[in-house]
């Protein structure tokens, strides 16, 4: 996916919800609340983006969140995303439903299906398009990105196809798609400690999970209203779960099943500058990226057989761009 947006809103914090049981203090939840931006293309789809925000950049290596659907692709036009560079980060594609063609300039021809994980490492530079098949009609899912820490930010382009095989309970189905949880770890290896998984939970089903206290962790409800450690999330909101807890409690609060992405990984300390698809650490990171690309340097390759042209850049902002980082912690 490519980001067109520049202007974040600030979240909604979650105050007088309910304490925990006093013999497990449950820790903190912020709730992020995603805006709506459009990709852009003919009849522009839109995602509901809850990562980055002015509250917060970064869960983990986690940098970037957006959910889209489940949208009937007759009146969207389905996702349609000429070839575009990336820097410094990997794409996560994750659908519930629906199906998308990835192509990548290093040869990779893959369909990214529900429950299948595909993950891309940018590194240095790499350059991809998607496109919605003409036999999907309801496009859902999510397209994370995560950051590469400064050893292996510039690491060789590279494609990852992975299928998890299910966890299932009576309370939930859980796909780990990368690390581990509840006793399923994915084989696809990260750059930073991360997790990444879908859960499904019944009607009214609660799950308990153990879970890394060094790790700080979103919940990402997709469908149904969800409880993460005494705080309630509505569908496309971002339980954002401080660090700290050993344990995570899910609760389904809704008649249907409930479907969330549950994101982790231990707080990613390194000042990013973001702008469009790249990652770099300073302005002038950003500025040689957006240059290689639009003289179509090697630096990324070229994507083979997508119809069409690539995406050019858009202009770089007349201010010097700034890294960002989390807030402090409390
Ligand atoms: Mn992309």
């Amino acid at each position: 996916m490519s980001n067109v947006e520049t202007d974040p809103v600030a979240p909604r914090r979650a105050t007088g919800e309910a304490p925990g049981p006093p013999s497990a203090p449950e820790p903190r939840v912020d709730v992020l609340t995603p805006r709506d931006v459009p990709l852009g293309g003919p009849r522009a789809m839109t995602v509901r983006r809850t990562l980055p925000q002015r509250a917060r950049t970064l869960i983990g290596a986690w940098c970037f969140a957006d959910h889209y659907g489940p949208d009937d692709v007759a009146d969207t036009g389905g996702m349609v995303v000429a070839p575009h560079p990336h820097t410094g980060l990997q794409t996560v594609s994750w659908l519930f439903s629906g199906e998308i063609e990835h192509r990548d300039s290093l040869g990779s021809h893959a369909l990214v299906r529900p429950g299948e994980l595909n993950l891309m490492t940018g590194g240095h530079g790499i350059a991809h398009s998607e496109v919605s098949t003409p036999r999907t009609t309801v496009l859902h899912g999510v397209q994370l990105w995560v950051a590469l820490p400064e050893a292996h930010r510039h690491t060789r382009r590279d494609f990852r196809h992975h299928v998890p095989e299910p966890v299932r309970t009576d309370a939930a189905e859980i796909r780990v798609f990368l690390g581990t949880l509840a006793g399923s770890t994915s084989p696809v290896p990260a750059f930073t400690p991360l997790l990444g998984a879908e859960i499904v939970l019944a009607p009214h089903a609660a799950l308990t999970l153990a879970v890394d206290p060094e790790f700080e962790h979103g919940l990402l409800v997709d469908r149904g209203r969800v409880r993460v450690a005494g705080t309630a999330l509505d569908a496309a909101e971002l339980g954002y779960v401080h660090p700290g807890a050993a344990a995570l409690t899910l609760r389904n609060e809704s008649d249907g099943p409930a479907r969330a992405v549950l994101l982790g990984g231990t707080p990613f300390e390194e000042e990013i500058v973001m702008w469009w698809n790249f990652i770099g650490r300073s302005h002038d990171d950003i500025a040689r990226a957006r240059e290689d690309w639009q003289n179509a340097s090697d630096r990324f390759g070229a994507v083979q057989d997508h119809p069409g042209g690539r995406l050019p850049a858009p202009a770089l902002p007349h201010a010097t761009l700034t890294p960002r980082r989390n807030p402090p912690r409390a």
